[in-house]
């Protein structure tokens, strides 16, 4: 136990969730991700001829160049779910979803309003599902006990989420102490394999969402605020894939139903790495 923090997966912002106007950037099902469902562009080589036919390289002249997984859009319900939600779609995606049993589960491993990273991978070990949580901190960081967005059950699920850690082991969830590279992602996702991710949501900007000017309320009226937002607002993504001659990584965000996002790889290394985080990554296999 190094001074652990957990990163409280998150609360997502309540204004990313709603409603938000469909961006005419974002691919339609029929253009755009959907239509290339099963045309997964995997790691090839020899990589490739292990997976699934339906995830066999479309374009061999280019193997990992491309990436973008059929991975199921599911929208979290309520502002503290976005962590079961990407649960659900990694389940789904393994074909391994029965919403009874996932509720089960979820009363099973007494999951309530506060879902930590660790609590994922522990979700994840109960349906049997290969998977590896890479963190920067094994336990709760106690550096998070005055950041508003971990206040207000601090105490309480300290102490929980210590005992997960602790347990984690002798439960067969795999919990590592370790920092993780795009490259490391980017190969993981080239075989197929998906990944649930901690991220700062005031950080990660859609480059295919329309997002709404925000202005400041110290600029003069109607100027545009460059203002950095300054809280940790802890959110969980699916990643899905990446272009690597545009530079970008393509992620399911629970906030919406209808689409698949996209941001530059910078952009999500700011946000993954954000203070508040852990770095936590839950590595998620295809051979589960
Ligand atoms: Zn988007």
């Amino acid at each position: 136990m190094t001074g652990p923090r957990c990163r409280r997966k998150h609360r997502p912002s309540g204004r990313q969730g709603q409603s938000g106007a469909r961006a005419s950037k974002h691919p339609t099902p029929e253009t755009g991700w959907t239509a290339r469902r099963g045309s997964v562009a995997a790691g090839g080589g020899t990589e490739g001829q292990d997976l699934p036919s339906q995830f066999k390289l479309r374009n061999p002249a280019a193997p990992g160049d491309f990436v973008q997984l059929p991975v199921p859009i599911i929208q979290q319900l309520y502002h503290w779910d976005c962590g079961l939600a990407c649960s659900r779609m990694v389940l789904r995606y393994l074909g391994q979803l029965d919403d009874s049993e996932f509720e089960s589960a979820l009363r099973e491993l007494r999951l309530t309003k506060s879902i930590w990273t660790i609590d994922l991978a522990y979700l994840m070990r109960h349906f049997g599902v290969r998977h590896r949580f890479c963190t920067q901190t094994l336990g709760v960081d106690k550096g998070y006990k005055n950041q508003s967005f971990y206040r207000k059950h601090f105490d309480t699920e300290e102490t929980r989420v210590n005992q997960l850690f602790a347990q984690a082991k002798a439960c067969k969830v795999l919990v590592e102490k370790c920092t993780v590279s795009v490259q490391d992602i980017q190969a993981h996702l080239a075989q197929g394999h998906v990944a649930i991710v901690l991220v700062n949501s005031g950080v990660l900007h859609c480059d295919l969402c329309s997002s709404p000017v925000k202005y400041c309320c110290f600029a003069p009226s109607g100027h545009r605020c460059f203002c950095r937002t300054p809280d940790y607002q802890g959110h969980f993504i699916v990643l899905r894939g990446y272009n690597r001659a545009t530079g970008c990584i393509f992620y399911n965000n629970p906030a919406y139903a209808d689409r698949m996002c996209s941001t530059s790889l910078s952009n999500f290394e700011e946000a993954r790495t954000s203070y508040g985080t852990d770095e936590d990554i839950l590595f998620v296999y295809l051979d589960s």
